[in-house]
């Protein structure tokens, strides 16, 4: 697992540092699992819906807002909604694509790579869009998967407050335990608006993370995958 900056080819070294601020401005993530509360889904979405339009309503009052003014008293209900519902929807169990995997009866064992999936995804640490392209890649062990369940699972993982890596991370995971196979890949090229439009306003960069499992780790395989997906080989 590489957090690289493509245009400049820098590789993210402050992994270890404490400094909570520090983690957040790198955009380090701490797990491979999505960190949630055991008692995350004891609230229904309705109550969540409810409770998140009070809060962003004070958020919205101490900036200072007249929330009495029509073009903003109904943004705290539209915000929560579209928290609970759509760009964080990916955090409950419910939401995962069901499991719909085929026999390979094409006995097609050559690599399979989905690319340019679009992805809208959200920094945890900014609350602001990541926004790029994934690109999905296995080989066959007997089984086989639908070409739009690759985009169902980036989704997925994607409407969830995330960390680059983390999320490339469990797409490989989720495919691997539903292929039953480690040669899985998974690369994200993806713009964080965090960094984009404030702090440094490099508007330029983005962030290239990949996860390689299983013979995706051999260098000519990686290779392949590359070239198909047309990326310099950064290792
Ligand atoms: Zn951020």
């Amino acid at each position: 697992m590489k957090h690289t900056d493509y245009k400049n080819g820098n590789t993210n070294e402050n992994a270890n540092q404490s400094d909570y601020d520090l983690i957040g401005d790198n955009h380090v993530s701490t797990s491979a699992d999505t960190p949630l509360r055991n008692d995350a889904f004891e609230m229904s979405n309705a109550d969540k819906i409810k409770s998140i339009q009070k809060d962003f309503y004070n958020i919205m009052h101490t900036l200072g807002l007249d929330m009495t003014d029509d073009s903003l008293k109904e943004t705290p209900t539209r915000v929560a909604k579209m928290f609970v519902n759509e760009i964080f929807g990916g955090l409950h169990p419910e939401a995962e694509p069901k499991a719909s995997t085929f026999e390979n009866k094409y006995q097609y064992n050559e690599m399979l790579v989905e690319k340019n999936i679009v992805l809208y995804s959200t920094c945890e640490h900014h609350f602001l869009p990541i926004v790029g392209k994934a690109h999905v890649a296995y080989m066959s062990k007997g089984r086989v998967i639908g070409l739009s369940k690759l985009n169902r699972i980036v989704e997925f993982y994607a409407k969830r407050p995330q960390v680059q890596e983390r999320l490339t991370m469990q797409v490989v995971k989720h495919l691997q335990r539903e292929l039953g196979t480690d040669d899985v890949a998974c690369v994200i090229d993806a713009k964080h608006l965090c960094v984009n439009s404030r702090g440094i306003k490099d508007i330029n960069s983005s962030t290239v993370t990949a996860e390689y499992g299983g013979r995706f780790k051999e260098k000519e395989v990686k290779r392949e995958l590359l070239d198909y997906i047309q990326m310099e080989l950064k290792q």
